[in-house]
C-alpha cells in the first residue's frame, strides 16, 4: 500500500473502498470482505445510507480504529453551520466512532456561502471529530476559494478522476498544493476496460486492465482512488496494484487523448 502524506502529519492510504450503492447485509459483507482483503480505507457518506451498516462491519472486524482511515461527507442540504454540524455527529453516531479521518463538504451549494460551511467543519476539526478536513466535487477555482476562507489546510478534493476523465486543470495545481486528489468512479464502472491497450499493457505485468487502470492513477503520486466493488474477486484486484510499476512509456501511452 501506498500512504499519501496529509497536512496533519497523518496519511491517507492510496487505494480505498468506495460504497456509494452498496446496502444493509451486502454492505455489512462487503466491508467485512474488504478488510479481510486489506482495505483499511473506506469511503462512505451521509447521502449513502449506509453509514450505519459500515459502522457495524468495522466494529465488528476487530480492526483497531487507528488503523482505519475513514471518509465520510456532508450533503448540500447541511450546509448551514449548525445542520452541518449536527449532521456530521450523526454520521459519527452512526458510524460508530468519535471521529472520522476525514470529512468532506459532499457537493457545493452556491445557496449558503461557503465560508459558514467550512466554518462548521473547522470546528468539528478543533474538537477533534474529523482529523482532516476536505471538499469534493469542487473545481481548480473553487478549491482555491476554500484554501483562502479555511483556518485549516483543504487536505482533500474528491473529484471524478479516471483514463476517460483526467482533471488536467485541477492535477498540477492539487499536487503543488499538497492537496491529495481522491479519484472517485476510477474505472467509470467498468466502461473502459476493453481497451485494447489497458489488455496489452496488463499482459506485460501479469494484471488486469482495471488494474493498470487503477496503478495508472496511483503512479502519478499525490492521487488516492477508492473503486467500489460488490465482491471479493473485484475487491483482491484492485488492491493487487502495489506489487508492480507501469514505466514511463506506458504512462504517456494511457495518458494521451484518444478518438
Ligand atoms: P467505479 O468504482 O468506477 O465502478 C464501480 C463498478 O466497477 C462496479 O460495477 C464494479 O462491479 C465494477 N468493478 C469494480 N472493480 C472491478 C474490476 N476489478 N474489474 C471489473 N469491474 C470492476 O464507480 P463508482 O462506484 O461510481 O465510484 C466509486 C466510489 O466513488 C463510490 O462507490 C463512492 O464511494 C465514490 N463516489 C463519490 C462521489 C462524490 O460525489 N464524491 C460520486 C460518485 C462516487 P461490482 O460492483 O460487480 O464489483
Amino acid at each position: 500500500m501506498i500512504h499519501l502524506p496529509l497536512p496533519n502529519g497523518r496519511s491517507m492510504p492510496a487505494l480505498g473502498l468506495g460504497t456509494w450503492n452498496l446496502r444493509d447485509n451486502d454492505c455489512v459483507a462487503v466491508v467485512r470482505m474488504a478488510l479481510q482483503a486489506g482495505y483499511r480505507h473506506i469511503d462512505t457518506a451521509e447521502m449513502y445510507g449506509n453509514e450505519t451498516e459500515i459502522g457495524q462491519a468495522l466494529a465488528d472486524s476487530g480492526v483497531p480504529r487507528e488503523e482505519l482511515f475513514l471518509t465520510t461527507k456532508v450533503w448540500t442540504n447541511h450546509h448551514r453551520e449548525k445542520d452541518f454540524i449536527r449532521a456530521a455527529e450523526d454520521s459519527l453516531r452512526r458510524l460508530k466512532t468519535d471521529h472520522v479521518d476525514l470529512l468532506l463538504i459532499h457537493w457545493p451549494n452556491e445557496a449558503v456561502a461557503l465560508e459558514e460551511t467550512l466554518r462548521a467543519l473547522s470546528r468539528l476539526a478543533h474538537q477533534g471529530k474529523t482529523l482532516s478536513i476536505g471538499v469534493s466535487n469542487f473545481p481548480l477555482e473553487l478549491l482555491k476559494k476554500a484554501q483562502a476562507l479555511a483556518d485549516r489546510p483543504i487536505a482533500c478534493d474528491q473529484v471524478p478522476l479516471s483514463l476517460d476523465h483526467p482533471q488536467d486543470a485541477l492535477l498540477p495545481y492539487a499536487f503543488q498544493q499538497k492537496v491529495v486528489v481522491c479519484a472517485y468512479t476510477p474505472l467509470e464502472k467498468g466502461k473502459f476496460l476493453g481497451r485494447r491497450d489497458l489488455a496489452e499493457i496488463g499482459k506485460r505485468h501479469g494484471k488486469t486492465p482495471a488494474q493498470v487502470a487503477l496503478r495508472w492513477l496511483i503512479q502519478q503520486g499525490g492521487i488516492a482512488a477508492i473503486p467500489k466493488a460488490a465482491g471479493s474477486l473485484h475487491l483482491r484486484e484492485n488492491i493487487g496494484i502495489f506489487d508492480f510499476e507501469l514505466t514511463a512509456e506506458e504512462m504517456e501511452l494511457l495518458k494521451a487523448p484518444r478518438n
